[in-house]
């Protein structure tokens, strides 16, 4: 193992620790913020949402989650990302950005399983009859407008290339849904 793979190691590592630590604390926050996560985000240069821009984003997503909003944990750990790969200086390169983002999404699909309401039999089957009825009407360019992270649909009237609720790029290929 030369410098450089030892170097990129120690920088995903450094990535992970951070990262769950701060899933750690978007767990425990309010969905409105509160005033750990609120000095978390300034920590890393982010402005935090007023209450009312966070729960109008909340109902656009997922109305019960519990936690700090998908979209502000995705920028909170980007600015980690960016940290780290400035920390690395001249040995920062394509592949580890490329791993860096992988790891980021993970962390906020995780993230998103976590602070879900827990879903009753019950629920499911209320949940999975109203997917139907809705998929069965809506148009093939209806369908199309949800976010393949988390499921949330987009705002009508509005083109976004990134999901208002979980930051994820709407655009990007890859992963079915
Ligand atoms: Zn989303």
């Amino acid at each position: 193992m030369d410098v450089h793979d030892q170097a990129r190691l120690g920088a995903e590592a450094r990535f992970v620790a951070r990262a769950q630590a701060a899933v750690q604390m978007a767990l425990q926050s309010r969905v409105e913020g509160d005033p750990a996560w609120d000095s978390f985000l300034a920590s890393l240069g982010l402005a935090p949402g007023t209450c009312e821009e966070r729960l109008a984003l909340q109902r656009q997503g997922v109305p019960n989650l519990k936690g700090a909003l998908p979209v502000e944990l995705r920028q909170a750990l980007q600015a980690i990302r960016g940290e780290v790969l400035r920390g690395l200086g001249p040995l920062e390169d394509a592949p580890l950005r490329l791993k860096l983002d992988t790891l980021l999404d993970r962390e906020v699909r995780e993230y998103l399983n976590q602070c879900r309401p827990r879903v009753t039999l019950k629920g499911i089957f209320a949940n999975a009859q109203a997917t139907t009825v809705r998929l069965g009407d809506a148009p093939d360019t209806v369908k199309a407008l949800t976010c393949r992270c988390c499921g949330a649909a987009r705002p009508e009237n509005s083109n976004p290339r990134v999901c208002a609720f979980c930051g994820a790029d709407l655009f990007a290929g890859g992963e079915g849904r």
